[in-house]
C-alpha cells in the first residue's frame, strides 16, 4: 500500500496525532510519504503526483482540507480526511471514528463514498475573479464576522471561540439578499446567508435537516434575525434537537439547488469553510461538483456501507504498531 500524507503543521493544536496515524497505518512492505505544507503552499503543487498512490491522507483544518480536496476533484485516488484543525467540521460531517488507529483501519479496509464539493466564485473590489472549493459552507454576513472575531482565540479556546465571538457581537447588520437558486429568485432580509454542502456546525448541531454530501445539491441557509441573541436561540434549540427534525430551526430558512447566486444589498465579508477572504463582496456564485471526490468512510459514517469484512489493503484487524 502506497500512501501520501499531506499535513499542515500550522493547523490546530500541533498535536502528534498524524504520526500516531502513520504508525498505525504502515505494514511491512508499505510506503508512506509525508508532505509538510509550507505557509505559502498551492493546492495543485501539494497534490502533485497523487495518481501514483493508493491513498492520500489530508491532514489539517477545514480550510486546508477543502482546498486540497478541490485540487483532487475528479481524481480516483481515495482520500482520507484527518482531523488536525480546531473544529474539523468536515470530519464531523463525514462521521468516521476519529481516533488515529480507527482512521488507519478505515484506510486499510478502503471503503469509499463519492461525495460532493461546493465551488464558489466571486469578484473582489478590484474586479479580480477568484474560484475556490468548499467542503462545508461558505457565507456572507454575520457568520463571516464571527469567524473573523474567533480567529485570535481559536488556538487557545478551540470551538468555544466561535460561541464567545457570537456573544461578543450582539448587533450584526441586516442585509437584503437576492438569492437565485437554479434560475428561481427569492428576496430575503437576514444577518447571514450561507451556502452549505453539509450542515453540521460547532457542537454537532445540524443547521438544516437532511443536508447531505451525496445528493448533488447545495443548501442555501438564510438566518432571518436581527441579533445574535436570536441566532443563539436556534443554536440552543439545536442542543436539544440536534438534527432539527423534531422542532425545526426557528428563523432559519433553506433552499436546495445546483447553482446558487447570492447578491447582497451592502458590502459584506465572505467566509469559506471558516477562512475569511480579504476585503468584502457584493455577490458570489456557488455550484455543486457532484460526487467529485472519493472519501474514505467507515461503517459509522452515514455515507458508509456495512463492513462486510472485506479489505482492499489486507489485514485490517492487524495494526503493526499498536498504541
Ligand atoms: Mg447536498
Amino acid at each position: 500500500m502506497r500512501t501520501l500524507v499531506i499535513h499542515n503543521p500550522r493547523s490546530g493544536f500541533g498535536s502528534d496525532a498524524i504520526f500516531q496515524f502513520m504508525r498505525a497505518l504502515v505494514h511491512p512492505g508499505d510506503e508512506c510519504d509525508l508532505r509538510m505544507l509550507a505557509d505559502d503552499f498551492t493546492a495543485d503543487e501539494a497534490c502533485a503526483g497523487v495518481e501514483g498512490y493508493d491513498m492520500v491522507v489530508l491532514s489539517g483544518g477545514d480550510g486546508t482540507v477543502s482546498t486540497l480536496l478541490h485540487a483532487l476533484r475528479g481524481s480516483d485516488v481515495p482520500a482520507c480526511v484527518f482531523p488536525s484543525g480546531t473544529a474539523n467540521l468536515l470530519c464531523a460531517n463525514i462521521g468516521n471514528a476519529l481516533e488515529p488507529s480507527a482512521l488507519a483501519r478505515a484506510c486499510r479496509i478502503g471503503k469509499t463514498a463519492a461525495l460532493d464539493l461546493g465551488e464558489i466564485s466571486w469578484e473582489d473590489e478590484k474586479g479580480e475573479k477568484h474560484v475556490r472549493g468548499f467542503g462545508i459552507m461558505s457565507g456572507t454576513g454575520f457568520d463571516a464576522q464571527l469567524m473573523q472575531a474567533a480567529l485570535p482565540n481559536k488556538a487557545i479556546m478551540g470551538q468555544a471561540a466561535y460561541f464567545a465571538a457570537a456573544l461578543a457581537n450582539p448587533k450584526p447588520a441586516v442585509e437584503r439578499f437576492t438569492i437565485t437558486v437554479d434560475g428561481q429568485t427569492f428576496e430575503r432580509s437576514g444577518i447571514t446567508c450561507m451556502v452549505a454542502n453539509n450542515a453540521m456546525i460547532q457542537g454537532d448541531i445540524e443547521l438544516v435537516p437532511d443536508c447531505r454530501m451525496d445528493d448533488g445539491l447545495l443548501n442555501v441557509i438564510v438566518a432571518e434575525t436581527d441579533g445574535a441573541a436570536q441566532l443563539l436561540k436556534p443554536l440552543a434549540f439545536g442542543l436539544v434537537d440536534r438534527t432539527g427534525k423534531a422542532i425545526g430551526r426557528p428563523h432559519l430558512e433553506s433552499f436546495a439547488g445546483r447553482e446558487i447566486t447570492i447578491e447582497s444589498s451592502g458590502d459584506v465579508p465572505l467566509e469559506i469553510d471558516g477562512e475569511v477572504v480579504p476585503g468584502t463582496v457584493r455577490s458570489y456564485t456557488a455550484r455543486v461538483l457532484p460526487g467529485t471526490v472519493r472519501i474514505v468512510v467507515d461503517s459509522l459514517s452515514p455515507y458508509g456501507s456495512e463492513d462486510d469484512g472485506s479489505s482492499r489493503f489486507g489485514e485490517s484487524e492487524v495494526i503493526a504498531y499498536p498504541e
